[in-house]
């Protein structure tokens, strides 16, 4: 869309508001609206700033900078131009998501979404390659507990491809489904998943920087689509002990020069190509430390863990889904991997930009993968992982965090500007978590 035909459909849809848009760096999404004035006047003033971009303060932003350094500029894409479909028909808003500069010329280092561009745009000037991504965000709708209204239970008994009446939830889904259309969305299916009050809404796989600027207003739509249903979604990895968490599986490839690069007729397992074992060889190899960024939170490694199909085993299978990563069946242009490990919590542009990093380094340095492993790893004993050199992934965050600190690939990745702040933020995070007391430990120690 350009200037002119952004101009075009906001007059259309009796556009009254614009927000500007972008994300902190843990990937919460971040706007300030901008009013439109009627007249002449008014559209000059729109072409005026859709050009140029709107000034903001940056200072209170997370991870951004200092009060010392606070002007900064939101250029907006406006290809991502879109009215919101939870807000009112009438005099209707708009969001547009921007890049956040420094000034006019300089992108801002501490951008998330200027990061996953720029990784995206050498990839391109070096190896004339691109990177699709399609994930699988899962979720839970939740009511408050009518015996204590302070507590958020599932909101319903449902299960894994359920229906009505033991789904309760398919009007929700629905609207959460017609909504995302509305919003550009290619949605492929919808469904109850295997915990009671869990779903997962699956879209079509993109290009990275489209499907990272998707999961943001995936989870915007769902968030405010449940709330008009008198419910609340959360996208935490693991809210209830004992039930499945929230995963979201990163399917993924990169095609050089127009073509898919990990399908081989001739390749073993099937057609996997040289580059695919080696970009699995890749994430592998920076499994443990990629996950301090896919798996962000404290609550996120006790996802992490047997029996709830969620991966454990730094690992790849064809088939078996206790493995970190699984290669689906689908081959030719389809071939793909999917990596298990990511949960929705995690900044999906960051989150992109490392997966990526971690598979392009196992091509450039013609890493080979392991021999895939298609026995049950939840299974096996500890001397069998250790024998097939299985290991696990990081405990906690505190762990992974550690790792990360000694992987300069990811950190490249990141920029300096991120990675630091990065660090120092979840650092503090896991210390506020350490130094708490949970219900566990009172209900646990309290006979001594
Ligand atoms: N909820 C599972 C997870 O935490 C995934 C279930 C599935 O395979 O869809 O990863
Ligand atoms: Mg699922
Ligand atoms: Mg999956």
């Amino acid at each position: 869309m350009n200037v002119e035909q952004a101009i075009e459909y906001v007059k259309k849809n009796n556009v009254k508001f614009i927000r500007f848009q972008f994300v902190d760096i843990l990937g919460f999404p971040k706007n300030v609206a901008y009013p439109v004035k009627s007249g002449e006047k008014g559209i000059e003033e729109l072409r005026e700033i859709f050009e140029n971009g709107v000034w903001f303060d940056g200072s209170s932003i997370t991870g951004f900078v200092g009060i010392e350094e606070s002007d900064m500029l939101l250029k907006p894409d406006l290809s991502t131009l879109s009215v919101l479909p939870w807000r009112p028909e009438e005099k209707s808003v708009a969001r547009v998501i921007c890049d956040v500069y420094r000034n006019e010329k300089t992108p801002f280092e501490g951008d998330p979404r200027s990061r996953l561009k720029a990784i995206l745009n050498e990839l391109k000037e070096e190896m004339n390659g691109e990177f699709f991504v399609g994930p699988e965000p899962e979720f839970f709708l939740l009511k408050r507990d009518p015996h204590n209204p302070h507590r958020w239970i599932p909101a319903d008994d449902g299960g894994y491809f359920d229906v009505e009446p033991l789904d309760e939830a398919p009007d929700i889904r629905r609207d959460i489904v017609l909504a995302l259309e509305n919003l550009g969305f290619h949605v492929e299916a919808s469904h109850h998943e295997v915990a009671p009050g869990q779903h997962e809404v699956d879209f079509k796989f993109d290009n990275a920087l489209k499907t990272a600027d998707s999961v943001v207003t995936f989870k915007m739509t769902i968030k405010n689509i449940a709330k008009k249903h008198g419910l609340r979604a959360t996208f935490m990895p693991k809210p209830f002990f004992g039930m499945n968490g929230n995963g979201m599986h990163c399917h993924q490839s990169v095609w050089f020069n127009g073509e898919p690069s990990f399908y081989d007729p001739e390749g073993p397992y099937n057609g996997l190509s040289e580059t695919c074992l080696s970009y699995i060889a890749g994430i592998l190899s920076h499994a443990k430390a990629l996950v301090a960024v896919t798996n962000p939170t404290v609550n996120s490694y006790k996802r992490l863990v047997p029996g709830y199909e969620a991966p454990v085993n730094i690992a790849w299978a064809n088939k078996n889904r206790s493995a970190i990563i699984r290669v689906p069946a689908a081959r030719g242009k389809a071939t793909r991997i999917e990596f298990r490990a990511p949960d929705p919590t995690c900044n999906p542009y960051l989150a992109f930009a490392c997966m990526l990093a971690a598979g392009l380094d196992g091509i450039k340095k013609k890493m080979e993968a392991p021999e895939p492993v298609e026995r049950n790893i939840f299974k096996m004993s500890e001397e069998e992982k250790k024998q097939l050199g299985i290991e696990s992934v990081p405990a906690n965050l505190a762990a992974a965090l550690d790792e990360l600190e000694c992987d300069e690939v990811l950190q490249k990745a990141l920029g300096k500007h991120i990675y630091e702040n990065y660090m120092e933020i979840k650092r503090a995070e896991w210390d506020d978590f350490r130094i708490s007391v949970t219900d566990w430990e009172v209900s646990k120690y309290l006979i001594y």
